[in-house]
């Protein structure tokens, strides 16, 4: 394992000066990447850009709830803050649409950090590049660990994250992990840098199935002033991220802002509409979202996720559940058992459990560590959360994929 190890514990305001003065154009792509004629990136922001969250009623709210086939405009509505003292009847509708296309079953997964250096400066994350924490990168044999520790668990689907550096988690590292992947899961998953469409075919050819990619928030200006440095500085090329990883052959896309960061409603209706954009491009596609709020890091206590309090949270998971009743909701560690636990309840259909944000903590047999992304507020096992599924009346699923 590569390891680095820093004690400091330092935010670093001088270097976010300089990067401030020292920035590059967001709007324009760097050499080799991809660019694809597509319309998608301008629809979705003038979209949000338009929202008023404001002009919508409560005699809006209920006509959207009274649909069976959810447009654009019931989605804003059911986003706005009009909607909120019909709480109830919007998670009871939810629930219904839940019930009827996925039944009581909820798909168990991990997440497994083979590497957390990062090339990137997102100012709200632990994992930046100039945040000093320990960073490491499990060597194939190391990664084979990990999985074999967590395939004992019983999860059959697996989520692997690098963070964002391509030259210390290249395309054929992560192509490794993913054959080794193979091995032991039914169903891969990546949260990986964004690439160009033939990597992600690569990447789909050594066993992945589906992309997730977090916008974080589709305001750009915003954007801009969050994402300092690296390759995710380019707002176009990471909007553009899914559409690149299905016309790579991935079977599923992942979509999630971060809210908390900006203006939560417009960035959750950017999101819907980003994932309704693409379903209708390209009909064949899974489409999944996350809904993760803002976490304390390592050397940056501050950052919490603002107003989104959790009857927002949870107006958020069901408006994208009544908009768009066929996506896989996933529900992170990010939130604590109680509310993941009523999240599941109502309208997520995945749900991740014996998590670490860290490098190498599944296996015993691995001693040197790498830090955490964030704080998970939800540290329960696969066992535990399997059978506070149950005891939910829910129906724990580790793989719903057949391979023929
Ligand atoms: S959010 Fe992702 S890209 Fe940004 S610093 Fe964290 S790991 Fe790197």
């Amino acid at each position: 394992m590569e390891q680095e190890h820093f004690n400091e514990s330092i935010y670093n305001e001088e270097i976010l000066e300089d990067l401030k003065k020292n920035r590059i154009d967001h709007m324009t792509y760097l050499p080799g990447m991809e660019v694809l004629r597509s319309d998608i990136m301008d629809r979705v922001v003038t979209a949000a850009k338009n929202y008023d969250c404001g002009r919508y009623t409560e005699g809006d709210v209920r006509r959207a709830l009274a649909h069976d086939n959810r447009t654009p405009e019931d989605f804003a509505a059911l986003l706005s803050p009009a909607a909120l003292p019909l709480l109830e009847e919007i998670a009871q509708e939810a629930r219904r649409e839940t019930r009827k296309h996925f039944g009581n079953s909820v798909n168990m997964f991990t997440p497994l950090y083979i590497a957390n250096y990062c090339a990137n400066y997102c100012i709200y994350c632990g994992f930046n590049c100039h945040n000093k924490i320990n960073r490491a990168k499990l060597t194939p044999d190391q990664i084979r660990l990990e999985m074999e520790a967590i395939a004992k668990t019983g999860l059959q689907e697996i989520l692997i994250l690098t963070g964002e550096s391509r030259e210390k988690s290249d395309v054929a590292y992560i192509g490794e992990a993913c054959k080794i992947a193979r091995e032991y899961f039914k169903v891969i998953g990546l949260e990986i840098y964004p690439m160009n469409s033939d990597e992600y075919a690569y990447l789909h050819k050594c066993g992945a199935d589906y992309v997730t990619v977090f916008q974080e928030t589709y305001n750009s200006d915003k954007y801009e002033s969050l994402h300092l440095a690296g390759h995710k500085r380019i707002f176009p090329y990471r909007i553009n991220a899914q559409e690149r990883a299905l016309m790579g052959g991935m079977r599923g896309v992942g979509f999630g802002a971060l809210l908390g960061l900006d203006d939560f409603r417009k960035d959750a209706f950017a999101t819907g509409i980003h994932a309704y954009l693409l379903q209708r491009k390209y009909p064949h596609a899974e489409i999944a979202f996350s809904c993760p709020r803002l976490r304390p890091i390592i050397n940056n206590d501050r950052i919490n996720p603002m107003d989104v309090h959790e009857p927002q949270l949870l107006q958020v998971v069901c408006a994208y559940r009544l908009f768009m009743p066929f996506a896989s909701i996933t529900v992170s560690t990010r939130e604590c058992a109680r509310v993941r636990d009523n999240l599941v309840n109502i309208a997520a259909t995945k749900i991740s459990a014996g998590v670490s944000t860290g490098i190498g903590e599944h296996s015993d047999e691995i001693k040197t560590k790498g830090d955490d992304q964030f704080e998970i507020s939800d540290g329960r096992s696969v066992d535990e959360v399997y059978h506070a599924l149950l005891e939910h009346e829910l129906q724990p699923v580790m793989n719903d994929y057949v391979y023929v």
